[in-house]
């Protein structure tokens, strides 16, 4: 028989609410807000994203995106060099004449993202105003926004965030009469996307809606009726937005595993009064269906040592799910930033003791990573391949962002990205 996870209130004493963190500021080995376009491209279906930067951003996005030779692709880079930094005002013009170009070209554009990047030469461009400028000629057709994908920033997820953000004062103003409404915010892949909605319209819930959308067409509005649900942990400046825009956020683990799921739809379904019975109703059978799916790696991953560098921004609510869910042991749990009021419910998840980090300085890491000889190391595409020449297994954060990890059905798949790395390894070894 699988086992039951109890669905459980955490409360601030629990965990690691209080726990201390290492703080780290040194050398950093993250890709930059830019690489959220590979997901942000394929999610919001007539958007289109310019990169105003530089031939090493060219290249980033083409190696990290694949070269798309036969499809007509949703992103590419407006490249400003040297020469440009002579006379800023040429490359606006510059700037106008490859985003008319590019719009009479592909009239299926709705959404243009002019996404900012850290070249000092870019840096110097006004994109907002740009993207005003560019508004103006082009709406209502096609929006032009801006925000930027730079490697200044903490880490890539950032870029998703610094998207949506751009993207809220853009959302239509909800009715002031309107019924409460839920907006799931972050982006999810379509599949997650549908089976989240089936659960919430078997609840009964009956305005739920999701940002980014899969059109631009299809805003949602927003208002002080909105109360929102962030499927991602890196969300903090359009989780503020939103609040600006008199939305509330439900505090909720996220939904990761069974037990992440159930109380992320859990903290939904209590802010809209939906019984207890009704949402055990429509949950437990998918519930039961991610707990018995992961046994099969609980068996592999119990007892096993995970130590996480900061990459993602995701590694709090994984490693909640590794150590509650499978049986994993967490070394140490590093982050890039700790937004400890969106973390709270997870880090009251997290065994007492847990050691946290936050920030990054790569020596330190590296010297207490090798210290305590894990069995997985979840780190960087950067240092995966050092350490797996040192003989450590290794798992690389980023692809933890490009899969569909989120909820029940995708529980197993999750797991299954820890158990693969480790069943390798052994065949090697063996
Ligand atoms: S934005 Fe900065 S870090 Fe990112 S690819 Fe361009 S130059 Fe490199």
């Amino acid at each position: 028989m699988s086992p039951v996870i109890p669905i459980r209130t955490t409360t601030p004493e629990s965990g690691c609410a209080d726990a201390p963190v290492i703080r780290e500021r040194g050398q950093r080995e993250v890709f930059c807000g830019l690489t959220g376009i590979i997901w942000l491209h394929r999610k919001i279906q007539d958007a289109f994203f310019l990169v105003v930067g530089s031939r090493t951003c060219a290249h980033l996005i083409q190696s990290a995106a694949g070269v798309m030779i036969f499809a007509e692709p949703r992103f590419a880079t407006a490249i400003i060099d040297e020469r440009d930094l002579a006379g800023l005002a040429d490359v606006n013009v510059e700037l106008d004449h490859v985003v008319t170009r590019l719009l009479e070209r592909r009239p299926d554009i709705r959404l243009l993202f002019l996404v900012g990047s850290c070249p000092s030469e870019v840096i110097k461009l006004d994109l907002s105003r740009a993207a005003a400028r560019l508004s103006g000629s082009f709406s209502p057709k096609v929006r032009v926004l801006n925000y930027s994908g730079s490697g200044i920033e903490t880490t890539f997820t950032q870029g998703e965030d610094a998207c949506l953000a751009s993207l809220v004062p853009s959302l239509p103003q909800e009715d002031t009469n309107a019924e409460p409404s839920l907006l799931v915010v972050g982006a999810l892949a379509d599949v997650v996307e549908d089976q989240f909605m089936r659960l919430f319209t078997q609840m009964g819930l009956g305005s739920v809606r999701f940002l980014p959308p899969r059109h631009a067409s299809a805003l949602p509005a927003v208002g002080p009726n909105t109360r929102f649900l962030l499927a991602q942990p890196f969300l903090a400046d359009t989780a503020r937005a939103l609040e600006e825009r008199g939305a509330t956020r439900i505090a909720a683990p996220f939904p990761l595993g069974a037990e992440g799921t159930t109380l992320w739809l859990q903290a939904a379904a209590k802010t809209f009064g939906i019984e207890q019975r009704c949402f055990e109703q429509v949950t437990n059978a998918a519930r039961e269906r991610a707990i018995s799916a992961l046994a099969r790696s609980r068996a592999q991953l119990a007892g096993k040592r995970i130590f996480f560098f900061p990459d993602s921004q995701l590694e709090v609510p994984l490693a909640r799910f590794l150590s509650r869910e499978l049986g994993m042991i967490l070394v140490e749990v590093g982050t890039p930033y700790l937004h400890r009021q969106h973390l709270a419910e997870e880090l009251a998840l997290l065994p007492a003791g847990t050691t946290l980090s936050e920030g990054q300085h790569v020596e330190n890491q590296l010297d207490r990573c090798r210290a305590a000889q894990p069995d997985i190391v979840v780190c960087g595409l950067g240092l995966a391949n050092p350490l797996e020449a040192e003989g450590m297994t290794t798992k690389w954060a980023i692809e933890l962002v490009f899969t569909p990890i989120h909820g029940y059905d995708q529980a197993a798949d999750l797991a299954e990205l820890f158990t693969r790395p480790l069943i390798r390894r052994m065949k090697l070894v063996a």
